[in-house]
């Protein structure tokens, strides 16, 4: 002890602590540049350094997709809660309860209707800040209970991953979601429903496996990692050096996966303009286009 770190570190502390709380600055995850977090929400938690795209919150999402003050969250229904009693190091009971306090949601998905640009649509967003946005029972009741009321609202279904893929803590019953999920998009490709995928980072396993990947139209955030498996599990399988950029939204792009990569201030209008395009109400300059 000495007088450096009895009294005058606690002071620097003490001091930087009043000018600076935690919550004002974020260090971007892709170049390390400081951001003033205030500035970072008003251009959508976009870099402005480097473009890169960092996640966003349910909230953050329902904003920005749908015109100020125009939507309405739909209560979902609940599905049973750790039907195998499943313990890792925690109980499976006790994530979840964690997760809630947490991300102030209740599981993986939250769906909203509204308006965008004044087009009626449904959206689905994947919680990434919930358990990693893991599919388990109560996420595919969210996801059906979403597509039924696109289906008796007769409005498209926009559905934002964000994912790691299947909820472990449930076994197999997570694994049955992606049957289910798919049934639930087939029911609205039967009705004629469109449904439009936007992907966000990162969209892995039993989620691109199932329902991500069955949009009439694919959109995706620049730079998103979208792919089943991950690049080191696949380059360790099949022993090559995958090529740059592999699983990326870019990448996905030029292969034919992805069919728009849109930054993120620039996904309503492009959403609103494929909605016009679909109900036939686009303006003649946007058929052109
Ligand atoms: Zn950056």
């Amino acid at each position: 002890m000495s007088w450096l770190t009895e009294f005058v570190r606690p002071k620097i502390q003490g001091f930087l602590k009043k000018e600076v709380p935690d919550n004002v600055w974020k260090n971007c995850d892709s170049c390390g540049q400081m951001l003033l977090i205030k500035d970072l929400e008003k251009n959508l938690n976009i870099c402005p350094h480097c473009n890169h795209h960092m996640r966003a919150s349910v909230t953050q999402r329902f904003d920005w997709t749908f015109d100020p003050n125009s939507y309405t969250r739909l209560d979902l229904p609940k599905a049973p809660v750790d039907p195998l009693q499943f313990k890792d190091k925690k109980k499976y009971a006790d994530r979840l309860k964690e997760n809630k306090t947490k991300s102030q949601l209740d599981e993986s998905i939250v769906v909203a209707h509204g308006t965008i640009e004044g087009q009626k649509a449904v959206v689905a967003v994947m919680a990434f800040e919930f358990m990693a946005g893991t599919m388990g029972a109560a996420f595919g009741e969210g996801f059906i209970a979403a597509a039924r009321l696109a289906l008796a609202q007769q409005t498209p279904l926009i559905v934002y991953t964000a994912s790691g893929g299947a909820r472990m803590q449930e076994g197999m019953l997570s694994l049955m979601q992606m049957p289910r999920t798919v049934i639930a998009v087939e029911m609205l490709k039967e009705a004629g429903i469109p449904y439009i995928v936007v992907f966000t980072d990162p969209t892995t396993g039993g989620v691109t496996a199932s329902f991500a990947m069955l949009g009439d139209i694919h959109i995706a955030e620049p730079n998103a990692l979208i792919g089943f498996a991950g690049p080191r599990v696949i380059e360790n399988t099949v022993h090559e050096k995958l090529p740059e950029g592999f699983q990326r939204s870019e990448y996905l792009l030029e292969h034919g996966m992805v069919d728009i990569v849109a930054s993120r201030k620039e996904l309503r209008p492009t959403l609103a303009k494929i909605l016009r395009l679909l109900s036939n109400t686009a303006q003649p300059s946007e058929k052109v286009a």
